[in-house]
């Protein structure tokens, strides 16, 4: 199959998925749509539409939790295969998305606007190793025995799943998010029912299929697509679901957290940014500059940590931003998939209007607005935009706008620039560039943030746990802190006399 603006065809795989009948995956096969919807899937890069997804419905979402809620009961299979067991199956899971490493980065390619190099290297990669990272933990996830003052009496903790989670994400990273909900949820024992973005439905789909050939029982992993508004909030709302973790807009987070309360369900919630990232007199400006612009193009600003504020010493600021805006120039847009592209669509028309009427306001407010190289006509590109003269309360400086379009201010002192770095009502990522420790230092304790980069940004790690202060969300993903999240702590005393 060949794509309207790609020069390439992709596997065989990638036309096989796309071109399957919509469908959710339940209790171990893919059926229909209870009520039969679909939801078109289309090529960002094209505008065309490449798919058909299931538009799923709170009768699906019935279905699959209940199919999650039955293998979380204790005597199912996935609750009394042994913790070595468990951790094989995640590890076989990792392995199968390397094994299709290359047709699951088309894939993103075609579903979330990617390209291809970033989808295969960033993606499909971290996904796995989640997996990787995760299939360590069911071994080692351990209570304590409590030092009781009464005599007579044995007390001990001992860890447990939390139960049946409902997993939410969104479209900027599809397999990656599936890496970073499911590896964890997996590994505690719990079992899952996710919801991928409507956008993006079609590599959590594959992944379900292939979680069952790497040996998960049926039922543990399921997989509802659909709209936010029917099957997310069925979800949300379900009253079998204990846990929901959710990847997404602030506004949809606050939601979720408030329909969640109800049923007292725990949450975790990974927001939206508006990232500050300072670029010091005396930092190593290629360095800082490449490193700074990376962060912000990369996926066409479409990352939740986005370094989109970035803040420049007024002694180096003219020439940081000569060569931010040389960069822009020098970025070739195009299909991710054909070989040389380095900056890709928005996700859909929506995003594409959102982006454009952002850049509008900044120009309307006094910011000077250096758009770079063309874009195409065709699919819903934005070309990179660096915004300058703009002040800290600007839309621009103060909303995410998640597309690729960096907004740079000026700074004079150290004090100064750390107070209005830190004057964000998000929290997720900061990063600081200097060749003083003590800078530094000093600046990684006052960014209120949940990752904070010295001299580089934007790299994860499985082991790493990632999330936001402030209304960027609350709860960690990755890391013993994610693991943590699926977990409830029983007391169990024993009375010996
Ligand atoms: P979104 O909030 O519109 O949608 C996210 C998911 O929530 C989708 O699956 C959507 O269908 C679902 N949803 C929408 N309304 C819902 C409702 N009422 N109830 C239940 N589910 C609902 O976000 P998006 O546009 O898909 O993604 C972009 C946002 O995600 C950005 O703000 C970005 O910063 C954020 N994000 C954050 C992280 C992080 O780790 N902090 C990572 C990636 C993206």
């Amino acid at each position: 199959m060949t794509f309207t603006g790609a020069a390439t065809v992709v596997a065989d795989a990638v036309s096989e998925r796309l071109a399957l009948p919509p469908h959710v995956f339940v209790d171990g096969a893919a059926v229909p749509a209870a009520a039969g919807g679909e939801l078109a899937v289309l090529d960002p890069a094209s505008g065309r539409r490449i798919g058909t997804a299931a538009r799923g419905g709170a009768g699906d979402v019935d279905r699959a939790v209940r199919a999650a809620a039955r293998e979380f009961r204790s005597g199912a299979a996935w609750r009394t295969m042994t913790p070595l067991e468990r951790g094989k199956v995640l590890h076989r899971i990792g392995d199968a998305i390397l094994d299709r490493a290359d047709e699951f980065a088309e894939l993103e390619v075609l579903d979330a606007g990617k390209v291809r190099g970033a989808a295969r290297s960033i993606d499909v990669d971290f996904a796995a190793r989640a997996f990787h990272y995760f299939a360590g933990w069911p071994t080692k996830i351990v209570g304590s025995t409590v030092p009781t003052s009464h005599p007579g009496i044995h007390i001990a903790t001992e860890k447990e799943p939390v139960g049946v989670v409902g997993a939410i994400t969104a479209w900027n990273f599809p397999l990656l998010l599936c890496g970073w909900k499911l590896a964890p949820a997996l590994a505690a024992g719990c079992t899952v029912v996710l919801k991928p973005s409507e956008e993006t439905p079609h590599s959590a789909l594959w992944l379900a299929e292939l979680a069952i050939e790497a040996g998960l029982p049926a039922g543990v992993l399921n997989v509802v697509p659909g709209r936010g508004a029917e099957a997310g909030q069925a979800l949300v709302d379900h009253p079998l679901v204990d846990k929901i973790t959710f990847t997404g807009s602030t506004a949809v987070g606050k939601q979720i957290a408030s329909r969640a309360a109800d049923g007292v369900k725990r949450v975790t919630l990974e927001l939206g940014g508006k990232s500050a990232n300072i670029i010091f007199a005396d930092a190593d400006l290629d360095a800082a500059v490449e490193g700074s612009a990376g962060g912000l193009f990369w996926h066409s600003g479409q990352t939740c940590s986005a370094p989109s504020r970035l803040f420049v010493h007024r002694s180096v600021h003219d020439e940081v931003v000569t060569r931010l805006r040389s960069i822009a120039d020098g970025l070739r847009p195009g299909h991710g998939l054909n070989d040389g592209t380095e900056l890709g669509p928005l996700v859909n028309a929506a995003q594409q209007a959102k982006v454009a009427g952002h850049v509008s306001l900044a120009r309307e407010q006094g910011a000077g607005v250096h758009v770079g190289a063309d874009v195409p006509v065709e699919g819903f590109f934005h070309p990179a935009t660096i915004l300058s003269g703009a002040r800290d309360e600007m839309d621009c400086a103060t909303e995410e706008i998640f597309g690729p379009v960096l907004t740079v201010l000026p700074f004079d002192g150290t004090d100064e620039v750390l107070r209005r770095a830190d004057a964000s009502e998000y929290g997720l990522a900061a990063g600081v560039w200097t060749r003083d420790v003590g800078t530094a230092h000093r600046a990684t304790k006052a960014l209120r943030a949940g990752t904070v980069y010295v001299n580089g940004w934007g790299l994860t790690d499985p082991a790493a746990p990632f999330g936001g202060f402030r209304q960027s969300g609350y709860g960690r993903d990755l890391g013993p802190d994610s693991l943590e999240s699926y977990l409830e702590t029983k007391s169990v005393w024993t009375f010996h006399g």
